[in-house]
């Protein structure tokens, strides 16, 4: 359009410029969306990103994507019953650490420890719980339990879990006879098995 671009390769003003819709995929986030260009010279039929606007777009686009992200994690830990200020305390943040981050003031760090936070809550509590060794164990245990249990439903698959038990520290039965097809390539006719969220919202 406005801007001359040139050919890097045999210096020709004649270009085509094209624009794609590009997608990233991201957790947690529809994925970071862009508006991606592909120009091409129609002199030597050199092909590429000659003004090296998309490096550009991807960053601006993955920016967005992560505050997106940040929010819809920081809705749903409230939702589950863990509030900003509940979090704070447990992490020993500083007071409005996490409405700074859902504001986009967010480090790699603080995107990492929402990240595990989403896909593990209940650490949430071992962290209250001043990372006590016993406890962590103990709901590490309990939690693992539980998700066999969710990946049985999930697969269709008998299970005898006896969570009680766990609590007393006594004996657990687990059996969980996973089948073989389980690679989900053998559909049973009424509905596919996919693994899609399997742990994400309980
Ligand atoms: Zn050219």
């Amino acid at each position: 359009m406005g801007t001359e671009l040139q050919c890097p390769a045999c210096g020709s003003s004649d270009i085509e410029v094209t624009h794609d819709r590009g997608q990233i995929e991201m957790p947690f986030s529809p994925g970071a969306v862009y508006e991606s260009e592909t120009d091409r010279c129609r002199k030597c039929e050199m092909e590429g990103d000659f003004a090296k606007a998309n490096d550009k777009a991807i960053s601006i686009a993955v920016a967005e994507a992560k505050k997106v992200s940040v929010a819809s994690i920081i809705n749903y830990l409230a939702e589950s019953g863990k509030s900003m200020a509940y979090i704070e305390r447990a992490f020993d943040l500083p007071q409005r650490t996490l409405m700074r981050w859902k504001g986009g003031d967010l480090s790699a760090g603080g995107l990492a420890l929402l990240r595990l936070v989403a896909t593990f809550p209940w650490t949430v509590e071992v962290a209250e719980a001043q990372f006590n060794s016993v406890y962590a164990t103990q709901r590490l245990a309990h939690e693992g339990i539980n998700a066999m249990s969710r990946l049985a439903q999930f697969y269709n698959i008998d299970t005898k879990v006896n969570l009680s038990s766990i609590e007393k520290g006594v004996k657990v039965d687990v059996r969980l006879v996973l089948p073989s097809n389980l690679s989900g390539c053998q559909n049973t006719g009424s509905e596919t098995m996919q693994p899609k969220e399997v742990a994400r919202h309980q």
